[in-house]
């Protein structure tokens, strides 16, 4: 059995208890390896390396900082099989997801902000009125990012390399459930010349560990992304503060249906955006609006379609589905199911755990699952499942569908499908979301502002939006 450790100032390093978490591999239900469960003291440990490291890193050109950046994702990249395969073992995802989409956008991230860096505006001057004015975006110094087990290094590297382009040094804690992939980017960081200290990465629980970061005086912003109740936990914590917060949080995405769209496109990309990664992507559609026109026709398609998905062992090739995080994930999704029926809902298809043979025989499988017949406002529609589960819902008109859409505490992310973009983009208008796909799911520009409204978020990640949270404007005013 493997046991991990703690990346800080360049070492690795067990943690100052000797406490220790297991770790489960979601497909086979067994302990594979042992994460430190660190607590306050390794966490300052992790804070004074950075505070150290600050200096120095601060004053590197934004084109050393980048040179640094680009020889991390090159570091991932030689080694993409090898990460896709921890990060598959560690969530139970099929491998040829983390092979085509996980590892892949981790080594992005890091390319797109050693480039961003590079075009982002560190200094304007602006005359007139009697004076100059010089304005200077300067790194905040040590800065804490956490990220959730859903997609593991994907999210924790977004967080990461804005804040390491900037100029900013890095204590951060990936999901207890999910450390492998960042217990090794400490390897690779070391082998790009990283200096020590500027990146540090404590494993252990969102009680101890991540509570020790975002309370932290010295840690002067928090990127968090993760459950909407986390988010308010840590707000309590870090506001009094004012440290400066960026939180990513819940959804309850709706996946608007009109009867003009492209059917079959809409039908294969609303199988993607149900059931990618067993439903655990935060911008899923988990409750799907269809036109009542063609509601029959869209439900039987959807139910055939789903019906010849395959929930299996994620190292399998033709696997669709692979294995929930954690037994105790599983359970709350299946809870749900349960609730959707003693609420009057039909389940179509799925609902049900899934056996499967061989050495994924103890595994946290679950059938893609179809329900309809439920209310708009019921706690089934109205409450983030976060697994392989959506619902259906008919509306009869535009407005009755923006209002469905608009009708959760949530607001992270809508589809709509339509073959008329004036309606389309109406629609998309009238949506609380910070992300609107039209015909399209999943389609990112990194340069655009990526986050939620409502109780999904607060700030926005990506392009400038990302490095500016990173960094504090000051303006030094001279007379003239
Ligand atoms: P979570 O339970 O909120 O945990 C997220 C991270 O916060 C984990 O590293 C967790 O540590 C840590 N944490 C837990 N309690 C904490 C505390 N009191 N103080 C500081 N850190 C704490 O979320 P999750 O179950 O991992 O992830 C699923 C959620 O993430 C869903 O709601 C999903 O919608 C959301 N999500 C949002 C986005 C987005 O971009 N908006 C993207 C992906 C996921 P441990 O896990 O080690 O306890």
């Amino acid at each position: 059995m493997e046991t991990l450790a703690n990346y800080i100032n360049g070492e690795f390093t067990a943690p100052s208890s000797r406490n220790y978490l297991d770790v489960f591999e979601p497909a086979t239900g067994q302990i594979y390896a042992q994460t430190p469960d660190s607590n306050s003291a390794d966490v300052d440990t992790a804070v004074q390396a950075a505070a150290h490291a600050f200096g120095a890193w601060s004053t590197f050109s934004a084109n050393d900082r980048s040179k640094i950046l680009h020889a991390i994702a090159d570091g991932i990249e030689k080694r993409l099989d090898e990460f896709a395969e921890f990060e598959s073992r560690d969530t139970g995802k099929p491998l040829a997801l983390a092979k085509s989409v996980d590892i892949p956008r981790a080594v992005t991230n890091f390319r797109f902000f050693a480039d961003h860096i590079l075009e982002f505006e560190t200094e304007s001057i602006l005359g007139g009125n009697g004076s100059k004015n010089k304005i200077v975006q300067k790194p905040l110094g040590v800065v804490g990012c956490i990220s959730p087990w859903n997609l593991p290094l994907y999210l924790f590297s977004w967080k990461i390399a804005p804040a390491l382009a900037a100029g900013n040094c890095v204590v951060g804690k990936p999901s207890e459930l999910t450390p492998y992939t960042a217990f090794k980017l400490g390897t690779i960081c070391t082998e790009a010349g990283l200096p020590k200290g500027v990146l540090n990465i404590v494993h252990g629980s969102g009680q101890n560990t991540g509570s020790a970061i975002t309370s932290h005086s010295e840690i002067k912003a928090i990127s968090f992304t993760g459950g909407t109740k986390t988010g308010e936990t840590i707000s309590r914590t870090a506001a009094p503060q004012f440290k400066k917060l960026s939180l990513e949080l819940g959804g309850k995405n709706p996946n608007i249906i009109f009867a003009d769209c492209d059917f079959d496109t809409m039908l294969a990309t609303t199988i993607k955006s149900s059931f990618s990664n067993q439903g655990e992507i935060c911008l899923c559609g988990s409750r799907i609006l269809v036109e009542d026109s063609i509601y029959e026709r869209f439900r039987d398609a959807f139910v055939e379609k789903t019906n010849s998905l395959i929930v299996g062992d994620p190292n399998e090739n033709n696997t669709d589905l692979g294995a929930l995080i954690s037994k105790g994930h599983l359970e709350k999704v299946l809870g749900y199911v349960a609730l959707a029926e003693k609420e009057g809902g039909t389940v179509l298809t799925g609902g049900e755990k899934t056996l499967v043979n061989g050495r994924c025989a103890g595994g946290y499988f679950m059938e893609p699952t179809i329900i309809d017949g439920l209310s708009a406002d019921c706690r089934t529609n109205q409450e983030e499942i976060f697994g392989p589960v959506v619902t259906l819902i008919p509306f009869s008109s535009e407005a009755e569908a923006v209002t469905i859409a608009n009708s959760t505490q949530y607001g992270l992310a809508a589809t709509v499908w339509s073959g008329a973009p004036e309606k389309a983009n109406r629609v998309a208008e009238q949506i609380d979301a910070g992300i609107v796909w039209i015909n399209c799911w999943m389609v990112r520009d990194l340069r655009t502002p990526f986050g939620g409204m409502k109780n999904s978020g607060l700030g926005r990640e990506g392009g400038d939006e990302a490095l500016r949270f990173f960094a504090e404007p000051k303006n030094v005013c001279t007379a003239e």
